[in-house]
């Protein structure tokens, strides 16, 4: 069903990604006062990972490692004080309309970005099967539903999560991505579908020290898929 039009509006109100506050007629994703608050990322960038880095074509301390096997990423946002709050409301309070904003945010920034990588498809980072179960949708599968309506590439659920992880914040970055690694494995049944597909994007939330982007890149390589690329709503700097 298209969620637009006059008796939509009334019926359902959307919500501004930004404060949550109702919608007025006219205002589409966030309110007009959030509209220049949460802050986009301009200026210097890593050209590999897109996190701001000071420096005009740098490579974050990160990526210069060189333990990252996806080709180039980009977020939309900061991860700051109102992107945090965004989130949160997506992910733990229902607010599941706000997946169209961070889309059209995403496509508008990135569209020719997508266009030169050549993507055949969006990849969801995928949710353990519980925790889905609990929320009753996935965030990732949401950007990225509203994205491929949007740039008209196909969303495939390339990947599965096994199970529960450690939490990774009692982790060493390192262990970090080895406990992840174990927890993502390739979907053969939508792999069988997917005509041998050689360019993907991962479509998360957050990046934040990439360790997900990374384990679900390694994963999506084992299919011999060499092209793979993210975007991301937010990151942190
Ligand atoms: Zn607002
Ligand atoms: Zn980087």
């Amino acid at each position: 069903m298209k969620k637009e039009g006059f008796l939509w509006d009334i019926l359902y109100p959307g919500r501004c990604a930004v404060c949550d506050r109702v919608l007025k007629r006219g205002e589409y994703g966030v309110c007009t006062h959030c509209t220049p608050l949460p802050q986009k990322i301009e200026g210097d960038i890593c050209m590999k990972c897109g996190r701001p880095v000071p420096g005009e074509g740098v490579i974050c301390s990160r990526c210069e490692k060189g333990e990252n096997t996806f080709c180039e990423g980009r977020s939309s946002f900061l991860y700051d004080r109102y992107m945090r709050r965004s989130i949160s409301f997506f992910k733990y309070k229902g607010r599941q309309e706000y997946a169209s904003y961070y889309a059209s945010v995403l496509d508008e920034m990135f569209r020719e970005k997508v266009e030169a990588w050549g993507a055949e498809a969006l990849v969801p980072v995928p949710v353990h099967a519980e925790r889905l179960r609990k929320r009753g949708y996935n965030q990732a599968a949401l950007i990225a539903g509203e994205l491929g309506r949007k740039n008209g590439l196909p969303v495939y659920d390339l990947l599965l999560r096994n199970r529960k992880t450690i939490p990774q914040k009692e982790l060493s970055d390192k262990e970090r991505l080895k406990n992840l690694c174990n927890a993502f494995s390739v979907n053969k049944e939508v792999w069988e579908l997917s005509k041998r597909i050689k360019c993907v994007i991962i479509i998360d939330d957050i990046y934040t020290t990439g360790s997900t982007i990374e384990a679900c890149s390694r994963t999506i390589k084992t299919l011999g898929i060499q092209k793979i690329y993210f975007l991301c709503v937010c990151t942190s700097q």
